[in-house]
């Protein structure tokens, strides 16, 4: 039985409605602009994730975004060794934990508030080309739109048909959710816990949320790591867990941007961009290298190709639309290098090295440390955090930095 085509023509198409998706739906809708989204879940869904937000974020989301906040956090501990930490107190936040079922379910909202057609529960199945557009297949219907945006995640299936040749890199990470009174400092003074300890070559998280505690464990270095036993040592080793029973981690792939691919000079033609398709969020790779955060660079992909989807529907051809790997290059690329780098050296390190550098530079540490909580503010960036350590090092070439 063939499946019937709707006759309406869309100006876009957003497969796939987390945070990438749904922030494009949202600026593109606010701008007139037609949008038929889809998800093959119905919001409010479960998401594996840790749902913590970086302070930065807060620029660029609607403004009653605090409405969906679980917890403000102002404390992190840095956790480097057995017994070994370092506490980060700021009096402004520094980062925002959500549970995405309630932030998910808030930005698709905006979105239909905005105009946005969505039908949740429709899975797209293929994507092909037409005259003049593209044509979106569901098991239910054909759609049609002048250009599509691939939304949909890490396994996105826009990017499987409309950018065959790509071949990029996944994480594996882990997370479970404690519900229930979890009595202990993470909630009284909400706080964010990462160790290093936690992981042979990523990390451990601790977050807090209103009714629990969010957990897990992200390995950056594929192939030499295995997540699962490393999630079950953190859980039998970090005293804060202690006494919770700790249901089995989901496991999800992380898919972690190359820092290879953003050295200056690489094209980006073909990236994110190729004919009427664009990828945006996980489906583009857009997720740092560092700490794993996805949901600041979906949202703002999502808005950057919104920006240039607005400037090429009012032209006659299709090159406007390369603006959007341009401006995903010069704002994420110089970042994403950095965060690369500083990626191969902490997770590179033996941990013991971090025990050694930890107990002979504490202060060292501490203003690393306390920098990169200003990075998550939005008050650094990567690529000043890097110049100041180059300075600190005497290395030439390294500019002075400012206060
Ligand atoms: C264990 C783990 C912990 C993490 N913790 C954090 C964290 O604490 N902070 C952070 O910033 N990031 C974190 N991340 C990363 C973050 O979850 C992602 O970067 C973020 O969800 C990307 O958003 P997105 O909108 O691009 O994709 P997604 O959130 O994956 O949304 C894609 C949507 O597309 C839909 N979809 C998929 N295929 C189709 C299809 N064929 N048809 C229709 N719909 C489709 C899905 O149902 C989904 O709703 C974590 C990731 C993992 C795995």
């Amino acid at each position: 039985m063939s499946i019937p085509l709707n006759s309406h023509m869309y100006d876009v198409i957003i497969v796939g409605m987390g945070p990438a998706g749904a922030s494009a739906a949202y600026e593109l809708s606010q701008h007139g602009i037609s949008v038929l989204a889809f998800d093959k879940q119905r919001h409010p869904r479960y998401k594996v994730c840790g749902g913590g937000l970086s302070a930065r974020i807060v620029k660029i989301l609607p403004a009653d975004f605090l409405s969906v906040v679980e917890e403000t956090v102002h404390r992190v501990q840095f956790i480097y060794g057995d017994q070994e930490s370092f506490l980060i107190d700021s009096p402004e936040p520094i980062a925002y934990m959500v549970m995405r079922q309630h932030f998910d379910r808030w930005l698709v909202d905006k979105a239909r508030q905005a105009g946005a057609a969505i039908r949740e529960g429709e899975t797209v199945v293929a994507i092909g080309a037409v005259d003049q557009g593209v044509e979106v297949v569901t098991k239910q219907e054909r759609y049609r739109s002048r250009l599509v945006i691939g939304a949909d995640g890490v396994m996105s299936v826009v990017a499987q048909h409309c950018f065959p040749e790509r071949r990029l890199r996944t994480i594996p990470a882990l997370e479970s959710e404690v519900h229930g009174e979890c009595a202990h400092a993470f909630q009284e003074t909400p706080t964010a816990l990462i160790s290093l300890q936690a992981a042979k070559k990523g990390y451990g998280w601790i977050f807090p949320k209103q009714q629990g505690l969010s957990l897990g464990v992200g390995e950056f270095v594929k192939g030499t790591t295995r997540p699962k036993q490393s999630f079950r040592d953190f859980i039998d080793h970090e005293p804060a867990l202690a006494g919770l029973t700790i249901p089995s981690p989901l496991g999800y792939p992380l898919p972690i941007a190359q820092a290879q691919a953003y050295r200056s000079g690489q094209t980006w033609a073909g990236r994110l961009v190729h004919g009427r398709a664009l990828l945006v969020g996980d489906a583009g790779h857009l997720v740092d290298p560092l700490l794993g955060e996805g949901i600041y660079y979906a949202v703002r992909s999502g808005q950057l190709a919104a920006q240039s989807i607005l400037q090429t529907l009012g032209q006659p051809d299709l090159h406007p639309l390369s603006e959007y790997e341009m401006l995903v290059a010069s704002e994420f690329g110089p970042e994403f290098r950095v965060a690369g780098r500083l990626g191969s050296i902490i997770y590179g390190l033996p941990r013991s090295i971090h025990r050694w550098a930890g107990h002979r530079f504490p202060e060292a540490y501490q203003r690393v440390l306390h920098r990169y909580c200003a990075l998550l503010q939005g008050k650094e960036t990567y690529q000043s955090l890097w110049n100041r350590m180059l300075y600190r090092l005497h290395w030439p070439l390294a500019e002075k930095p400012g206060a």
